[in-house]
């Protein structure tokens, strides 16, 4: 019999969603956004008060902020989450990208937070060497292996797939384990979280992708829709496919985006996407996070830490009208839907 049926696989094992509560849907607690290959020498220099507004903008530009390593850190930061309201977060860091899954078993423990860890390879930069002559099948097993033994050859259980790293334009092995992951989903009864490129047209190849190779667009979570789409029209259609649209970079508030050349919205524009999107029948299917990756994005490094939704956003969605139960549909019912095995 599969016990995961209906329920949710936390690091610390089975809930039911009734118990999941305020839930923030792709974030990352331990990561390390820097190639294995390069991790060693990257250097980076530390912090400080002088240099914090430039590393802030420019998060990109120094090594040590794209690293989360510290538990005591990781924990200190979900305490605050925790103290605002907050009760489970979804934590995707991909396997070879900082992935550690007693680490998220000892944090979820320390804190009380439920944290349900992905199963996942992100974008090329940090596939294996050996995926050129890994099968599709042979990737979805290690995808689902994770869920049902362990990941890591540990005890500790993924409950979701994702999030699988695409770049624009889509390389070969991407594409491979995209199709792995959607096999893997069918196989599993597990959501599946997609980091699309960096193209309008990206979350579309991907879901033409997954639906090709057996997977569910309706159990499929569009990660970054902020980043990578920019009209009402445009979102609009992809929700059309049936998947979740993610809006995940809440609390990146600066217009400038040092990875493409784009207008980043800020929070309240975030905001005013997701009105017209409940308006048009869309509120089942939206959800929320900021993807905290840096360190700049921690309150112990002046940010706004896991907390931000909970103490800053919810008022702008009040102030514009946003009633409760909508509020509650983004950030309670969609990701416990979202995340119970079928
Ligand atoms: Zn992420």
């Amino acid at each position: 019999m599969n016990t995961r049926l209906g329920r949710i696989q936390t690091v610390l094992g089975l809930i039911n969603p009734a118990e999941l509560g305020f839930t923030q849907t792709h974030e990352h607690l331990l990561v390390a956004l820097i190639p294995e290959a390069l991790r060693a020498d990257c250097g980076g220099e530390p912090m400080t008060l002088e240099n914090i507004g430039y590393f802030r903008r420019n998060w990109l530009s120094n090594p040590d902020n794209l690293i989360l390593d510290n538990e005591f850190v990781a924990i200190q930061e979900l305490k605050r989450f925790k103290d605002s309201g907050g009760n489970a977060i979804v934590e995707l860091t991909p396997i070879r990208a900082g992935r550690e899954p007693e680490g998220l078993a000892r944090i979820s423990r320390a804190t009380g937070v439920h944290i349900i860890m992905g199963a996942s390879f992100y974008t090329a930069a940090f596939h294996p060497p050996e995926i050129e002559t890994l099968s599709e099948g042979t990737i979805a097993e290690t995808f689902a292996s994770d869920i049902t033994t362990g990941a890591d050859g540990t005890t500790v259980k993924a409950g979701i797939i994702g999030e699988i790293g695409l770049d624009w334009p889509l390389h070969e092995n991407e594409a491979k384990a995209l199709r792995a992951a959607a096999m893997a989903q069918s196989e599993t009864g597990a959501a599946l979280n997609i980091h699309p490129g960096r193209d309008p047209q990206a979350p579309f190849d991907a879901i033409r992708i997954i639906k090709e190779a057996g997977g569910n667009p309706e159990r499929t979570v569009m990660s970054h829709v902020e980043r990578t789409l920019f009209s009402l029209d445009d979102m609009l259609r992809l929700a059309e496919t049936g998947c979740y649209l993610e809006f995940d970079l809440f609390g990146q508030e600066a217009s400038y985006y040092p990875i493409a050349d784009i207008d980043m919205p800020n929070d309240a524009t975030r905001v005013d996407y997701l009105i017209g999107l409940i308006k048009r029948g869309h509120r089942d299917k939206l959800l929320l996070s900021l993807d905290i990756c840096h360190k700049t994005q921690l309150a112990r490094y002046g940010g706004d830490g896991y907390n931000h939704i909970l103490d800053n956003v919810l008022p702008i969605m009040r102030r514009k009208g946003m009633s409760d139960h909508d509020i509650e549909a983004l950030t309670v019912r969609n990701p416990a839907r979202m995340l119970a095995f079928v």
